[in-house]
């Protein structure tokens, strides 16, 4: 187990001799033990690099307040500046899917929750927003990962578009662009097909689609756990495609939270939400501050 990066910030501190001001060699030493603390939650060195600049700029010279301790201070300081750079620009689960019927375009790897995260959203924009929906597999490649949405959409009591054996995913698209139309749904859903790592052939396709749905939001789903792998997904599809935000899988596990930080820092997207589990209520708006707790811990 680790000790937390609270306490072992406090316990430098609580080291050294009481005095009116943090100095410089105080938050040097107690920087080093964030640096380590980022690097050990999985954030990437660049950004724990810059990320522990700026909490050095803010807490040099800052006057110790009798009410807490100097280590209490830093932690705040650390706490409050990551809660800063996760929240950045954007409302977190804020979607722009206004004038009906609003194409989202889901894409990601395969394995990281893509299918499950679609009907999770689909669900909540039902409960939560009251809107109709409309989901639709384009993963042609993999008949049962049609099947699988198909399956999600009735427990959720969702529609999905009708399964029609031989279609391309931009005929499928412009299909379900029609059918939500037609329908009278607010959103269409587009779950793209995954593969297990980025190639040409499946970003020259959900490149295709794009252009068909002229997306209002594209949304990446990606396994929180896999920290800078998630990151570098999320450069690569944002460069090709262009995403608007993404979606953090399974930060119910016991990770501590540093591709999040990542994330934010090198791609400036926001994170809309994060899935918490398997089940298809399993998912939350993104709130920074619990991933800033989780990562100080
Ligand atoms: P896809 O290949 O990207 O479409 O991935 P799937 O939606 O099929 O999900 C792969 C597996 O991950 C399934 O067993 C899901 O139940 C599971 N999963 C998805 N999201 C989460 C999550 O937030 N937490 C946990 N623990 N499991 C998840």
């Amino acid at each position: 187990m680790f000790e937390s990066l609270s306490d072992r910030l406090s316990g430098v501190f609580d080291r050294l001799t009481k005095q009116g001001a943090l100095s410089e060699d105080d938050v040097k030493t107690a920087l080093r033990e964030v640096r380590v603390a980022l690097l050990e939650a999985d954030v990437s060195l660049p950004v724990a690099r810059s990320f522990v600049k700026s909490v050095q700029d803010k807490a040099t010279g800052q006057a110790v307040t009798k009410s807490v301790t100097p280590g209490q201070q830093v932690v705040k300081i650390v706490h409050d500046e990551l809660v800063n750079v996760l929240t950045g620009e954007g409302e977190p689960g804020h979607l722009k899917i206004d004038n009906p019927p609003a194409p989202i375009l889901m894409v990601g790897l395969q394995g990281g929750g893509k299918t499950t995260t679609t009907a999770k959203l689909a669900k909540r924009l039902k409960e939560v927003n009251g809107k109709r929906v409309l989901m639709a597999s384009l993963d042609v490649n993999r008949p049962a990962a049609m099947e699988q949405l198909a399956i999600l959409g009735k427990q959720i009591e969702v529609d999905t578009l009708p399964i029609v054996p031989g279609q391309r995913p931009v005929d499928i698209a412009k299909r379900a662009k029609q059918q939500a139309a037609m329908g009278g749904y607010d959103v269409y859903m587009l779950d793209t097909a995954g593969r297990l790592s980025i190639d040409e052939e499946l970003m020259a396709e959900v490149e295709a689609v794009r252009d068909v749905a002229n997306p209002r939001e594209t949304l990446l789903v990606v396994d929180g756990l896999t920290g800078q792998d998630a990151v570098h997904t999320a450069e690569n599809f944002d460069e090709r495609i262009g995403i608007s935000g993404v979606i953090l899988t399974r930060m119910d596990g016991d990770g501590r939270g540093g591709a999040a930080l990542s994330m934010r820092a090198v791609t400036g997207k926001p994170i809309k939400y994060v899935g918490l589990g398997e089940k298809l209520d399993a998912i939350e708006e993104f709130h920074p501050e619990r991933i800033a707790g989780r990562i100080l811990g």
